[in-house]
């Protein structure tokens, strides 16, 4: 999965066309910078590759959740719903613009359950973020014509499915705006950073202004200084030497979807072997970005008995029901209200509290989790690797 595995010369140079210049902001320094600009070759690289008309590059994929939540108005009172099997990240952005998140169940696709989206909408809904987990699709049209038909915008959290498609199209490219994180472990890096795609000019307006202070980016006689500002902002630019990063890995991305595809498959063919086990339900295996294969057990104490053989033998998979990163009965933080405000926002406001979370208020998602193991797919994968793996899972075919 990590785009680190294939730095390169490309990189390299990429990297020294900035420091020849000596120019790491985006803006300005016209005459110093000779013409480069690399995160806004990075953007204009990024948008052509997914078919949205805009892109606006950020510092990190959590700030592109942020930065999308506020150019469409989310804020204080608004609720926000996503899935309850995501990366914090997600819901740390909807509480840092204001609004509280509302978590629906994730069904085999291990995203979110559109039956229970629709149970979970309210007056106070102003945004829904369908997360692609692990590298594949949400079923993102039934979420959206949910959404539509409540004139809620959508956000994709595209975090770990760059590369990735339904039915030919970009993931990112169906609701309003898509977000994407280049963090150090995500399938393209540029150590940390962020992207936002989106085919709404307005809204990449906005998000283009806000995550820059309120700069209107209008050219003018006072240069940068003399611009002016529709509203307030924060600093979430990336920096130039992202930029040229971002500009290698793009270039590189299909083919490490490629690989990581091939390696799924001899992955997939082993675990099929095991009795009872089904697989993560995948809406278009063409589209799949393959960072990750899941696998379902017939119930938990199987897959604790598999993960045992696998860890046994040196292969041991991810029980995400169990990883405290992803899963929401796990986020203690989430579920104690903890926070460092004084006066405790955002789980509380003048004294009381906006939001209590019950940790047993997802039981599909922990059913399913509870039986579900993953292994994360490399982008090269050594051979001696593949056999140790294929091996612990035949042993376990075999338990
Ligand atoms: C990685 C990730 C993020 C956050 O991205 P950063 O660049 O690490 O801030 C958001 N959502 C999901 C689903 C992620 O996996």
């Amino acid at each position: 999965m990590p785009g680190f595995e294939v730095f390169g010369e490309e990189e390299k140079q990429q990297v020294l066309e900035v420091f020849e210049t000596g120019v790491l902001f985006r803006y300005e320094f016209g005459e110093q910078r000779r013409g480069v600009y690399k995160v806004r070759e990075f953007e204009e690289a990024f948008a052509r590759y997914t078919g949205a008309s805009h892109a606006q590059a950020v510092t990190s994929g959590t700030a592109a959740l942020k930065v999308a939540l506020s150019a469409l108005g989310v804020g204080a009172g608004d609720e926000v719903i996503t899935q309850g099997f995501t990366f914090v990240a997600t819901w740390e952005a909807i509480f840092d613009a204001g609004a509280v998140p509302v978590f629906t169940e994730v069904d085999e696709t291990l995203n979110m359950d559109p039956a229970d989206l629709e149970k979970k909408i309210t007056d106070r809904t102003r945004a829904i973020i369908p997360v692609h987990m692990l590298g594949a699709q949400a079923r993102i049209r039934e979420i959206k014509a949910i959404a539509d038909k409540h004139g809620i915008p959508v956000i994709e959290d595209t975090a770990q499915a760059a590369g990735a498609r339904l039915d030919g199209q970009h993931l990112g490219t169906f609701g309003a705006c898509g977000t994407f994180s280049f963090d150090s472990v995500k399938t393209m890096t540029t150590g940390e950073g962020g992207m936002v795609i989106t085919n709404d000019e307005e809204l990449w307006r906005n998000m283009s202004e806000y995550h820059d202070h309120g700069h209107d980016h209008v050219v003018n006689p006072g240069g940068r200084g003399g611009e002016g500002r529709r509203f307030i902002g924060f600093n979430y630019r990336m920096m130039e030497l992202q930029g040229a990063m971002g500009l290698a890995q793009l270039a590189k991305l299909d083919d490490m979807v490629a690989s990581q595809k091939k390696t799924k498959a001899r992955l997939k063919e082993a675990a099929s072997a095991i009795p009872g086990v089904s697989f993560r339900t995948i809406l278009d295996e063409e589209g799949d970005s393959a960072t990750f294969l899941a696998f379902m057990l017939e119930s938990a104490e199987q897959a604790a008995a598999v993960n045992q053989v696998l860890r046994d033998n040196g292969a041991g998979a991810i029980a995400f029901g169990e990883n405290t990163w992803h899963f929401y009965p796990k986020w203690e933080h989430l579920m104690a209200g903890s926070t460092l405000c004084h006066n405790g926002w955002p789980f509380s406001l003048e004294g009381k509290r906006r939001v209590i979370y019950d940790p047993e208020a997802l039981p599909k998602s922990a059913e399913l989790m509870s039986r579900t193991l993953v292994y994360q797919i490399p982008v090269k994968m050594k051979n001696e690797q593949l056999d140790t793996i294929t091996a612990a899972l035949a042993k376990a075919a075999a338990l």
